[in-house]
């Protein structure tokens, strides 16, 4: 009988930026991925854009983040290893990767290519490390080819922020004749204006930032508001066909849904911190819906990518070395950057 021998096994650390605890900084940390599952990708991570859910994860601010985590979910890389069971994507191969990491692949909404809606969904960095960081592990079936036409900077950020503006629009039914209004124009909102404009709708940018009125006409909008303007909010009373909130705090939903003209929906994408409290008659009385919208499914995530690319639409940035990402996320948080951080390897 011969000797036992072990392979020894080749370290195959992921190096990347972790927060070890709620509101704590990114600080360098490493782990081990083990052994690629049969229907896994590698990505050698290039690109990663910096969403605000990634600060509201670090912060703890929705009760589902575990330390430490390494955020991140608007990737863009090359594949790097590829596991035995994955025909469709080759070592080399440019792809993005969004919100979602896996699904269980079995049930009716994965079965219907719903995998977002799926109850086993793994995001991306939620439970698992994303992608501030040089590499990452997924199932293969959520890395999305990106057409080639789009620059892997401006492309990172479609992958959350952009596929979050373009389902509601999409499911919504937006078409030249609609009134769309997009409410907070930061990452999402920035992408929410050109994908409408995409649609053939008319467009109005509700913003806090005045300095933002000429790139967001530039962007796609026919009409500019001042949402700390009270009295101007009231004059569009009855105006719009649908509005989508992408903004992150609390707001004067009542006068949003007022916004509304009969059939109209409040679409909410952003997250607030506190609940939503309108009165009834408004929504009875003009048969208003008030909508909640997630990412989307691969699916989505590849008619997306090829509207960007045939439409021009693309996400404007600010590039930080990855190293760089604690001012990244600071410049986010002060509202400053114009109008997605990009961290870069
Ligand atoms: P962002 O880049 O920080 O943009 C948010 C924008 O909201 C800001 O640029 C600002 O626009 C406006 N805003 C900020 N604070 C405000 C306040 N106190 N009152 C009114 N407006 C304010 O953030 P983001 O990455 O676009 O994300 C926005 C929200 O969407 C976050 O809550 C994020 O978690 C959520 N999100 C949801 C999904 C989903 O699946 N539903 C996906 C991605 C992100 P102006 O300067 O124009 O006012
Ligand atoms: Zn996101």
């Amino acid at each position: 009988m011969t000797k036992e021998t072990k392979i020894p096994i080749t370290p195959n650390e992921i190096h990347g930026l972790a927060v070890h605890a709620a509101g704590a900084q990114l600080v360098p940390y490493r782990y081990e991925p083990g052994e690629l599952k049969t229907n896994e990708v590698e990505v050698k991570i290039t690109h990663c854009g910096v969403c605000h859910s990634d600060i509201h994860l670090i912060d703890n601010d929705w009760g589902i983040s575990h330390y430490p985590f390494i955020p991140g979910h608007e990737i863009v890389g090359t594949v790097s290893a590829v596991g035995s069971q994955v025909r469709d994507l080759t070592v080399g191969q440019r792809v993005g990767i969004g919100w979602q990491a896996d699904s269980c692949g079995i049930c009716e909404w994965c079965r219907q290519g719903d995998e977002h809606l799926c109850a086993s969904a793994q995001p991306t960095c939620v439970g698992r490390n994303g992608g501030y960081a040089d590499s990452i592990r997924v199932n293969a079936h959520f890395a999305i080819p990106v057409p080639d036409a789009l620059e892997s900077e401006n492309v990172a950020p479609l992958l959350c922020a952009g596929i979050t503006v373009y389902s509601p629009l999409h499911n919504l039914g937006v078409r030249p004749s609609s009134r769309v209004g997009i409410i907070g124009i930061g990452g999402l909102g920035h992408l929410g204006l050109q994908f409408a404009r995409a649609f053939g709708a008319e467009v109005t940018a509700f913003s806090t930032s005045t300095d933002k009125e000429e790139e967001a006409r530039r962007l796609g909008a026919d009409h500019f508001v001042n949402t700390r303007d009270n009295g101007t909010l009231k004059k569009l009373a009855g105006s719009f066909d649908l509005l989508l909130s992408t903004v992150g705090a609390d707001q004067d939903w009542q006068s949003i849904v007022n916004g509304l003209r009969p059939k109209g929906t409040l679409c909410i994408v952003g997250v607030p911190p506190s609940p939503i409290s309108i009165h009834a008659f408004p929504l009875i009385g003009g048969q208003k819906s008030i909508a909640g919208s997630p990412t989307g499914s691969p699916r989505d995530l590849y008619q997306m990518l090829d509207v960007a690319a045939r439409h021009g639409v693309k996400a404007i940035t600010e590039r930080f070395p990855m190293a760089n990402a604690n001012e990244a996320l600071v410049r986010v948080k002060k509202n400053q950057v114009r109008y997605r951080a990009v961290l870069t390897n």
